[in-house]
């Protein structure tokens, strides 16, 4: 990789005000988006986000001394303005928390949640007997979970943030009813959704306006969203969880707003689903222990279940910590984690999901258990795909490379950030409504997408004869893929990354510490990198990433050519208390990086 030069940035805020670099002319002037950069280097404090607006709110939350907690939430509540079609209160996600004060890593779980009437097989159509096509879910009241993001929020301030909910909601409320310009990724994802959208009169008034999306450079606005946002700043989250937003989103389940003329035509029945007050008001947080793997000196600190983030991309460190990757050519460093990915994504598969037990996970990350695995990477060639899953039972030396039929794949939305304060307080935080665009119903009035996350489900058993940990069941949290990634050197942070992609997110997040830790890569150049995806099975891959190592790899590997794997965000902490601050180049549009005082003046 040929280093990129460091660009340093800072962001202004006032260019979200309108009128701040409009030219004089008639009309009311249009807010602009603030610059942005993909590297930012300084002290203060960072944030990295997919969007410059969100990053600007962020970044003036620290500025006025809001602390990494403080900025999260704030950047957060702006991408649901900004990434309506990733991220927003009608859907869930996994924080990661690292506190400079007690040196503990925490997390949240606010992961959506099935109701209490979904059942094993709630994804099977009564009249064939077989599974619904994963559109025909997804579009549906079925596949919403109770959402779990404004609890996620409100939890993180009150245990470690500084400023309330309504304080941090009030810039987005701002963004919302002010407005922000049209870009290409927000007009595309939503002529990607045009068909679904254009099914319910809430989705089309807001996205499809004249039946078509905004044009390009065309300032979109969404006031019903700002007025949920404050009706939330003032009364609480009560009104979401037991209140009158939480009514409409029943109603929205319940009673899908199927418009009287929709725009296009979609192939199946929209069919409504049973979530109920009684499983909003049910819904809590969670706050399970981080995963941890030890990799090369360094402590690794993941998500835990529902997530298979933390223990997928934890295993496949331990596993690949077996091999001196240093030594190796860069193809060879690759084929190493391709092959530790895939064993990796097999017990994920067969082991992984909400009820896992802990035992199972300890086992799942443990230094026997790698070695076992790893013992089955050829250095001159790809294992066939699928191999199997192994047994972490606790009794290891073997080494089983039998195939097994596997694999079911996640789609690609959601989005992520990475904050970090003076203070030294890390946020690593990824959150989604699953696929782009969620279920493609706007809560009428409410102005937010809800979510599919429930498709994060297996629809049918996908195990063979041995149990499928990732079933639907009442109250169950489906499996997820996100992987917001803490790492500390010595007990103190060294590097924060995540990214959205589905189950891509796993294989990136792996790949972007490989990356940075082993082929001397830096944090920028780690996440430019092209990259690729092993998930047991065929490697998806960027065609740079086909390019530069396909002639390198030994024999075996197949690759499916992908445009673009995920759109991450990540900070490195350097010694004196510098910060690099970095997004993603070109991917998605490419990200926004920004510090706090990019001269070291704090
Ligand atoms: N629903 C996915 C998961 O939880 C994330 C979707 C995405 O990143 O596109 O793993």
């Amino acid at each position: 990789m040929r280093p990129r030069a460091l660009i340093t940035a800072t962001i202004a805020l006032t260019t979200l005000v309108a009128g701040a670099t409009v030219p004089a002319q008639a009309g009311p002037p249009r807010p602009t988006e603030p610059p942005k950069a993909a590297v930012a280097v300084g002290y203060g404090g960072a944030v990295s986000t997919v969007d410059a607006t969100a990053t600007a709110v962020g970044l003036d939350v620290l500025r006025r001394g809001g602390n990494a907690v403080d900025a999260a939430v704030a950047a957060a509540a702006t991408l649901g303005v900004t990434e309506p079609f990733s991220a927003g209160v009608g859907g869930g996600g996994f924080l990661v928390y690292y506190d400079a004060r007690t040196r503990q890593v925490h997390t949240i779980d606010g992961r959506e949640a099935a109701p209490a009437s979904m059942t094993e097989t709630s994804f099977v159509n009564p009249a064939t007997g077989r599974p619904y096509a994963f559109d025909e879910a997804r579009i549906s009241g079925l596949s919403a979970g109770v959402p779990g993001t404004l609890l996620t929020w409100q939890d993180a301030l009150r245990r470690w943030g500084t400023r309330s909910l309504a304080q941090m909601l009030t810039p987005a409320a701002r963004v919302a009813e002010r407005g922000f310009p049209v870009d290409e990724t927000f007009a595309s994802q939503i002529a990607a959704n045009q068909a679904a959208f254009g099914q319910f009169h809430s989705t089309s008034a807001l996205y499809l306006p004249g039946g078509r999306p905004p044009a390009v450079g065309s300032t979109f606005r969404n006031p019903d969203l700002a007025d949920t946002y404050r009706l939330i700043a003032k009364r609480g989250t009560g009104v979401f969880y037991r209140g009158e937003v939480g009514r409409d989103v029943v109603a929205t389940v319940q009673h899908p707003p199927l418009a009287t003329t929709p725009v296009g035509t979609w192939p199946y029945p929209i069919r409504p689903a049973g979530m109920t007050m009684g499983d909003l008001a049910d819904y809590r947080t969670r706050f399970p222990e981080p995963t941890r793997s030890d990799y090369r000196g360094l402590q690794v600190y993941g998500m835990s279940t529902p997530s298979s983030g933390g223990t997928a991309v934890g295993e496949a460190l331990n596993i690949l910590e077996r091999f001196d990757l240093r030594s190796m050519t860069p193809a060879q460093a690759m084929h190493h984690y391709l092959e530790a990915s895939a064993l990796a994504f097999a017990d994920r598969n067969r082991y992984v999901g909400d009820h896992t037990s802990q035992a199972v996970l300890r086992e799942l990350l443990g230094d026997a258990y790698a070695k076992e695995r790893a013992c089955t990477i050829d250095a001159a060639a790809a294992l066939p795909k699928p191999v199997a899953p192994g047994v972490p039972d606790g009794a290891y030396g073997g080494c089983s490379t039998a195939t097994v039929a596997d694999t079911r794949d996640d789609r690609k939305s959601t989005t992520n950030l990475t904050v970090a304060d003076r203070w030294g307080n890390v946020v690593e935080y990824t959150l989604t409504i699953e696929a782009t665009g969620g279920n493609g119903m706007v809560v009428p009035g409410r102005g937010f997408l809800l979510n599919n996350e429930l498709t994060d489900f297996n629809f049918a058993p996908t195990q063979g004869t041995a149990p499928d940990p990732n079933l639907p069941a009442p109250g169950k949290r489906p499996r997820s893929s996100m992987a917001p990634t803490i790492v500390l050197a010595d007990g103190r942070p060294f590097l924060a990354v995540g990214t959205p992609g589905g189950a891509t997110i796993i294989t990136t997040v792996l790949q972007m510490l490989v990356n940075r830790i082993d082929l001397g890569m830096t944090l920028p150049e780690a996440l430019a990198a092209p990259r690729a995806s092993q998930r047991n099975g065929t490697t998806q891959a960027e065609p740079a990433f086909v390019t530069a190592y396909a002639g390198g790899l030994p024999k075996g590997h197949t690759f499916s050519e992908t445009a673009e794997i995920g759109a991450a965000t990540g900070i490195e902490f350097l010694p004196g208390g510098r910060f690099v601050a970095a997004a993603e180049p070109v991917r998605r549009g490419g990200g926004a990086a920004a510090v706090v005082d990019r001269w070291g003046r704090n």
